[in-house]
């Protein structure tokens, strides 16, 4: 009889969940979006012992569906937060540093026009000097201003009445999926043990926290013990059982459309009253984005809705008046909900974009709010309380925080298979995505592993073909093979006729 498979991603799950349930673990991490990843990342590097569950794929929540731009926040500077800025400030270029591949610098142009008094040009230009001072003297790149003429040399197609000049300035740009997906990879070599599609139903204190688990491939319970619990489920963090957050969900969204429609050199800040939107030059593609509205209802179902779409193909109209843009160049959409900290009164784009880690209750720890680019940041503080809490006895010592320093994986595992644009449409990369990054579903990696999916005009025929593939690499049966496509095709029309939402689930 042939030795059994043990390097098959069936049995690498089983292995895991074996791992996760024979003996207590130190943390128990509730989330795979990019704060959760972040912590299974530095608590594993500091000799953890670190299990992490994700309901949904990893980075199935807001983790997948932002800006993807790594910044200090331009806007909040507008408004004095000088602290949050230059937190993310610094953690912008750390992660430049440990994930190259994965934070690119990024120009800004960002045009100012005469009467418009919320984004004024000399304001502007003390703004953007500002800026660079708060990465420790060294942005990404020096900021500049640019003259009128200057600045429709740099941006062909820009409006041009009453344009005053511009400022140009650097942030980073990141690929957020990849990003969490990365993360994960460091964490499971510095040996946390990670699982999709498990999800958290309850939990009961004791001397180790109990937590029922739910897995929803193999639709079976089990038990994960843990003397910490970490709450990093973002948008869906208030409905955690023990969970003490309060959240106020705003809802952004973005849409892609081709480059011969509208090419961007730089990104181009565009202005709605004090709100900035953004034109992304992504290889051949334009991301256009974001709004930000109140969102009431479920996380678990957000889309781009039509007259969200308007409104952005409105603005970038209103900037590139010659370009005319249509529904019908709308390519995809994706639609993600910020898990900011609660404060009724503010506009959703006043809230603040801090963040916050609590321990109601001993062993359990909320951590809410910030953003992205400051997920490292968040990770540590929360590293550093949970070690302080597990080591109060002085039996144990555990090693300090090395997140900021050490990359996150060696240049060899990263290429071909995670960049900022997608990589190569291969079977080599997606028999990579499901022995090595736990793709499971067809929309694994389509959507979070490769960005195919927002990518490619002719994503349905590309779906049939990695489908095809996963069939093989999983063991689909021709039912099961059916299947998949189906429920992608379904959670993602093909463009043309209607647009092609955001991923959603029920
Ligand atoms: C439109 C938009 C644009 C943005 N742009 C930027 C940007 O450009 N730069 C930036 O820095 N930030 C940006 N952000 C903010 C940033 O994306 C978020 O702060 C960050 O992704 C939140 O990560 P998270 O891990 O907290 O949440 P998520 O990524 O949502 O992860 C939480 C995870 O928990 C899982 N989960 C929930 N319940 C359970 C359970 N019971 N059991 C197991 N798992 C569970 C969910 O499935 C989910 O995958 C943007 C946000 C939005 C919405």
């Amino acid at each position: 009889m042939a030795a059994p498979d043990t390097s098959s991603p069936a049995n690498r799950r089983e292995q895991t969940i074996r791992a996760l349930t024979e003996a207590p673990l130190d943390v128990l991490v509730i989330g795979g979006g990019i704060v959760g990843a972040g912590i299974a990342r530095d608590a594993a590097m500091r000799g953890l012992k670190v299990g992490l569950v994700e309901q949904h794929d990893f980075a199935f929540g807001t983790s997948s569906r932002s800006s993807r731009l790594l910044h200090g926040g331009l806007r909040y500077l507008a408004q004095g937060r000088i602290g949050l800025v230059h937190e993310a400030s610094v953690e912008k270029k750390i992660i430049h540093q440990i994930a190259p591949h994965l934070a690119q610098p990024l120009p800004f142009i960002f045009p100012t026009y005469r009467g418009n008094k919320d984004w004024v040009l000399w304001q502007l230009k003390i703004g953007v000097k500002i800026y660079d001072l708060l990465c420790h003297g060294r942005n990404l790149g020096r900021s500049t201003w640019l003259s009128t003429n200057e600045t429709l040399e740099k941006v062909p197609g820009l409006a041009a009445p009453g344009l005053k000049g511009a400022v140009r300035y650097y942030d980073g740009f990141t690929n957020d999926a990849r990003l969490v997906i990365d993360t994960l990879r460091s964490a499971a070599k510095s040996g946390a043990h990670l699982l999709n599609y498990c999800r958290l139903q309850d939990s009961a204190p004791g001397p180790d926290w109990t937590c029922a688990v739910m897995d929803q491939q193999a639709t079976r319970s089990f038990a994960i013990r843990a003397r910490a619990v970490v709450n990093a489920t973002g948008p869906w963090a208030d409905g955690l059982p023990h969970s003490r957050v309060k959240l106020r969900l705003t809802k952004g969204i973005h849409i892609v459309v081709d480059r011969a429609r509208l090419a961007v050199a730089d990104t181009v800040v565009m202005t709605e009253g004090k709100r900035i939107l953004f034109a992304i030059p992504w290889g051949e593609r334009t991301i256009l984005g974001t709004t930000d509205t109140d969102h009431e209802g479920s996380p678990n179902r957000v889309t781009a809705e039509p007259p969200e779409i308007r409104y952005l193909l409105e603005v970038a109209n209103r900037f590139f008046p010659g370009v005319a843009l249509r529904e019908e160049d709308v390519i995809s959409t994706w639609a993600g909900l910020r898990p900011l900290i609660a404060d009724p009164k503010g506009r959703p784009s006043d809230i603040s974009r801090s963040h916050e880690i609590r321990s109601p209750e001993a062993g359990w720890w909320d951590v809410s709010g910030g953003k992205l680019t400051t997920y490292r940041l968040m990770a540590e503080q929360t590293v550093d309380r949970i070690v302080k809490s597990l080591t109060t006895n002085g039996a144990r010592r555990f090693q300090n925080c090395r997140t900021a320093d050490e990359p996150l994986l060696p240049i060899v595992d990263t290429a071909g298979v995670s960049a900022i644009v997608p990589p190569e449409f291969s079977r080599f990369a997606v028999e990579h995505y499901c022995r090595a990054e736990w793709a499971w579903q067809l929309a694994d990696v389509m959507l979070r592993r490769t960005s195919w999916h927002y990518y490619f005009t002719d994503a349905p025929e590309k779906a049939e073909q990695v489908a095809g593939w996963m069939a093989e690499i999983l063991g689909w049966s021709n039912a099961e093979r059916a299947r998949e496509l189906e429920q992608y095709n379904a959670a993602h029309p093909a463009s043309g006729s209607t647009l092609r939402p955001a991923e959603s689930s029920s």
